[in-house]
Formats: structure tokens, sequence, C-alpha cells
């Protein structure tokens, strides 16, 4: 931690700045004070990462621009404080080791891991209130999925909560990473959403081509695809990190968008800085995606080319569970693949919300989840994840088109 210093002026008001853009998805806390103390209280926690992980991460990374390595990024949709247990935690991470383990062998590639894990407790959500009138589920970080006011008002404190949470999981990660369960490292991640949790603990980095901020949160951040607007506080936040930083373009971002988000998050042109997370859906990946990575391309930029085959693919099935069919998460990776192919681009890697646990919540796959088995162990606070055989069956798909 040698490189990481307070912040000093213009850092410091170049964050602030950032920070009074609009911001989207941010809680109106019950106690807006008590808000300002616990951000302060965060800053005086031991960080969740180092900044030695965060740059080695960043090497990794570069190494997956370039076409050497693969990127594997997947977990929870949401992490919650009821399931931050050791036995679910560990599955997951065994979850992402074991496919990791299958891509590798397959696609004679090293695989860069990154755990949707120690920090992704905060959910951007499409409406403000629920089917009863309730404000939204925001996510354990903000308030509770229980069906009260009282419950859902966001409550500052659940902060504390969540950064202890953290802690305690990336305790784990570095166990798991010890015990020899997996070879090589596994990283951490979580979508960069709730700006007062965000902004609570930067150092400064003055290893890079500008000293910028460094997170103790995550090693990977990432912008997700409802606050991601050019003129908002979230992408002037994610200009300003050290760290490597994931945005998440939807089928109406258009290819002019994809180069600004590059050229204000990798001005210096670090490969790997910035990777780009396509989730498109599975009708619209062949069509939406080749104008953008072309645009990309022609700027000079080397990002990452990661695609996400779940958020463009969800639906309500008939009996009332937002689900994903595997057969749709496979061809959204197919037609990833087929883009990259064309164009002569590096499919770099993918991003899933996948589990170790035995849940019912995606359809298909093998052996074969229906409708009628949704109810089962439908367990997700949030969006549905592969079960462990899923996962598997995803990895080997992917080997195969990587392979190819
Ligand atoms: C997510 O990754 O859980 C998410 C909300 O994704 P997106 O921003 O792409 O919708
Ligand atoms: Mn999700």
């Amino acid at each position: 931690m040698t490189h990481i210093h307070p912040l000093d002026g213009v850092l410091a008001g170049r964050l602030a700045a950032a920070l009074r853009k609009p911001a989207a998805q941010q809680p109106l806390w019950r106690d807006p004070r008590r808000a300002r103390d616990v951000v302060a209280a965060l800053g005086r926690a031991g960080p969740i990462v180092t900044p030695e992980e965060t740059a080695r991460l960043s090497r990794q990374l570069a190494a997956v621009a370039r076409g050497e390595a693969f990127l594997l990024q997947g977990g929870d949709c949401a992490e919650t404080f009821a399931d931050n247990t050791e036995a679910h935690q560990r599955g997951n991470l065994r979850t992402l080791a074991r496919m990791a383990g299958v891509l590798a062998q397959r696609a004679g590639l090293p695989v860069v891991k990154i755990a949707r894990m120690a920090g992704q407790y905060a959910k951007p959500r499409s409406q403000t209130v629920d089917a009863h009138g309730l404000p939204v589920y925001r996510g354990d970080m903000v308030n509770s999925a229980e069906a009260t006011a009282a419950a859902r008002t966001p409550d500052p404190d659940r902060m504390l909560r969540a950064h202890a949470g953290a802690a305690e999981t990336m305790a784990l990660v570095r166990e798991f990473r010890r015990s020899g369960a997996d070879e090589g490292d596994i990283y951490v991640s979580h979508e960069a959403l709730l700006l007062d949790y965000e902004r609570s603990q930067l150092g400064v980095d003055t290893t890079g081509p500008e000293p910028r901020l460094a997170s103790g949160l995550g090693h990977f951040l990432w912008i997700g695809e409802r606050t991601r607007q050019l003129d908002g506080a979230h992408i002037a936040f994610a200009e300003l990190l050290a760290n490597p930083i994931g945005v998440k373009i939807g089928p109406s971002t258009t290819p002019e968008q994809a180069v600004e988000y590059v050229r204000r998050l990798d001005p210096h042109g670090e490969p790997g800085r910035v990777t780009l997370v396509s989730r498109m859906g599975h009708a619209l990946v062949r069509e939406v995606l080749p104008p953008i990575v072309e645009k990309v391309t022609a700027s000079g930029s080397s990002v990452i080319w990661q695609c996400d085959p779940m958020h463009g693919n969800t639906y309500l099935s008939a009996n009332g569970y937002k689900t994903r069919h595997f057969r749709r998460i496979v061809d959204e990776l197919t037609g990833f693949f087929e883009v990259h192919r064309q164009l002569g681009t590096h499919p770099g890697g993918i991003h899933v919300e996948v589990t170790g646990d035995d849940v019912t919540e995606c359809l298909g796959g093998a052996p074969a989840i229906a409708e009628a088995d949704l109810p089962a162990r439908y367990e997700t606070a949030c969006d549905p994840r592969l079960n462990a055989g899923q996962a598997m069956g995803l990895a080997h798909s992917v080997a195969e088109l990587v392979a190819r």
C-alpha cells in the first residue's frame, strides 16, 4: 500500500466536481446526516483490496486486451447479508474456478478470474416503486427486500454492514486462493453504483500516467447500463479511478457513445484499462454489436470485449418468474463470437450470473429446468442465476467457441 496517499487538492476537487453531476439510481437516505457520518467512518476502515493486487489484475487484463488471455467474471446478481456465508461464497468461488478450468484447458489460454463478490450489494432498478407501491429494493447495502415501508426506507448504516461483509468475504477469497483449491488469482468486482459507498475509500495512485484515485473497495469496478450517462456522475467518477473499469453497454448504445466511453475512461490508451461489456440480447447482438466494435477499433484503442449474455435475455415466465433461457444465453454468446471472428477482434471474455447453489432460476441447460421447476428453489434477491450444472454446461459451450 506504499503508493496510496491521502487525496490532494486537485484530485479532491475533481472528485467533488464528478459527484456534483446528476447521479441516477441513488437512494434518498432516511437520515442524510447519518449517511455523511457513515461515509467518514468507512474512510477510516481497512480497505477490502490492496493497490498491489489491483495493479496485478491490470497487468493481466492488458494480456486479455492483447488477445493472450480470457476473462471470466461471474457470481451472484446481488450478494445478500443472509447469504454471505462461507458455504455459499465458497460454492460460488468453486464454480467460477471450475468454469475457468474448463476454459483454460479447452481454449489453451490463461483465464483471468473475477468474482462478483465482496461488495456486490447495491442494485439498479428499472422502477422506483414495486407492485405494492413501496419503494423498490435496491440491494442489502441500501434497504431490505422485506415488503414493508420501514424495511424499504434506505438506511445508511447498511453501508457499514456491507463493508464488514465484504471484508469477511475477501478474507475467504484470499484463503480459497491460498488453500490451493484453485491455481492462480481470483479478483473481486462489483457495480460502482452507490456513490456514497464508492467515494468512501479512495487513495491516490501515482504509478500510472497521471495521478488517479485508487478504490480500496474492489479490484475491478463497473458502471451499469442504467448509470452510464455520459454527462452523469458515474462516468465522471470512473474517469478518475486507477482501477480497471467496465461499462455495460445495452442495445441502445451508439458506436459514437462507445468511442466516447473509451476516450473518457482511457485517454492514455492503456490496454485492458476499459472493458466494454455488451449485453445486447440474443436477437440483437449480431446486428448491434458490429458497428460498435468497428468504430472503437478504428479509434485505435485496445479495450477488452466482454459478453454479458444474461441481462439482455431476461423475461417473465408464464408462471410469473423473472428468468432467462439457457439456449438464448448460449445464442448471444455464439453471436458475440461470430461478430468478433468476422471483424478480427478478440472475444475477450464473459460476464455471467452464476452460483454454486442448486437453484432453479434459469430455464434449460442439462439437466433441463422447466417453467414448472422454477418455484422449487428460486432464491435470488434480484436476477436469475445459472446453477452449478448450468454453469459448467455454459463453460463447455464457451470453451468450444473460444477454441473454434
Ligand atoms: C447487473 O450486472 O446485475 C446489472 C444490473 O446489469 P446491467 O447494468 O447490464 O443491467
Ligand atoms: Mn443482474
